[in-house]
């Protein structure tokens, strides 16, 4: 097959190139970002490969749809980009990648814990300017304290295993119970008693219209007073100005955040050289209890491997007009 592959980075090309020669397609690798503006570029493909922030709203989907290119390999788990009833009634396939080391996303939400509780981004930055001084940098032990993980599924699973293994009690909220982790040790609550036991809060959940702003105000206010918050998953999850109000009065004590609610026009990009327009994450930036990193949970070797193999699996399931093992489609 020929596919456009949209906002691709060196290290997508990478390890995309790495599986080339064993398979039958040819790839174009551009570096905008699918939008209604830069769709005309996939004309004589025969798929697109697309990213976290790539829209595939119903203008994009149309003009995909003009120029009869109905393939969609997504090289990401989450598809809340995706126009999915309009991709329905045009007729598109789309596939994604479910599981791409769980763990790799698992272990980064321990890195935002784990910097947040010891302040070693700060003890960096101190002792390289030979400042040895330990004042401001006590801090709290993981062990011991109550994790709350929201969304139990393939990431959150990880989740709460590292978490278990750390000594923590594990509780969970999710819509479907996992037995195997029932057996390790995680109690299920209701989200109101998860939210008002959590020392740590992790969130695990897709971003749909049940999740979206699912920590707003009114959960910020039942959390204790001092939790950690901690979002690996999507943006919208939180409601940042409600978050900032809450980092205001202390509520929220620790932030450590991959996603931000308006990301698609500031992340994966090197902004250094321009002005800030995005007043939130500007605020965010000022608390020193707050850790931002930019999208980056997924990437790990071991993940970039996967998320090709299995877009190669599904390129050729797509091509041999195969069942779909890994197919998106409306409410499933
Ligand atoms: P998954 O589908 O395996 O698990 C999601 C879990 O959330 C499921 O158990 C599901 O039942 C549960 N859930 C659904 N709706 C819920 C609700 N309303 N309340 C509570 N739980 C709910 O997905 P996953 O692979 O574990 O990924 C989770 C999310 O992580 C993805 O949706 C994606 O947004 C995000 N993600 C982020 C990165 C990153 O780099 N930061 C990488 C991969 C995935």
């Amino acid at each position: 097959m020929k596919v456009a592959f949209f906002s691709t980075k060196s290290y997508d090309k990478q390890s995309f190139n790495e599986f080339l020669p064993d398979h039958n397609h040819e790839f174009t690798y551009f570096e905008p970002k699918l939008d209604s503006n830069t769709a005309a570029l996939a004309e004589g493909h025969d798929a697109i490969c697309s990213f976290v922030n790539d829209h595939l709203d119903e203008r994009v989907l149309t003009k995909l749809s003009e120029m009869g290119v109905k393939n969609v390999v997504l090289r990401c788990a989450g598809y809340n980009q995706v126009d999915l009833e309009k991709a329905e009634e045009l007729g598109f396939k789309i596939c994604r990648v479910p599981a791409y080391s769980p763990e790799a996303v698992a272990e980064h939400a321990l890195a935002l814990i784990m910097t947040l509780a010891r302040k070693t981004h700060k003890a960096y930055n101190r002792v390289r300017e030979n400042n040895y001084s330990l004042e401001g940098l006590t801090g709290f032990n993981i062990n011991g304290k109550t994790t709350g993980v929201i969304g139990t599924g393939a990431i959150g699973k990880a989740f709460c295993k590292i978490m278990l293994g750390i000594g923590c009690e594990v509780i969970a909220y999710d819509i479907k119970e996992n037995e195997e982790l029932k057996e390790l040790g995680v109690r299920y609550l209701p989200l109101d008693e998860l939210l008002t036991q959590s020392d740590i809060i992790s969130l695990h959940c897709p971003l749909n219209s049940d999740t979206y702003h699912l920590i707003n105000k009114q959960r910020l206010a039942q959390m204790k007073g001092g939790v950690v918050l901690i979002n690996t998953s999507r943006g919208a999850l939180i409601e940042s100005k409600a978050v900032i109000q809450a980092l205001k009065t202390k509520k929220v004590g620790n932030l450590g955040i991959d996603v931000y609610e308006q990301e698609e026009d500031l992340f994966f990009q090197n902004r250094s050289e321009e002005i800030l327009q995005d007043e939130d994450i500007a605020r965010l930036m000022t608390f020193p209890n707050v850790l931002i990193t930019g999208h980056q949970a997924f990437l790990t070797k071991e993940a970039l491997s996967q998320i090709s193999a299995t877009t190669f699996r599904n390129l050729e399931e797509l091509e041999a007009g195969a069942e779909l093992t890994n197919e998106v489609k409306k409410n499933k």
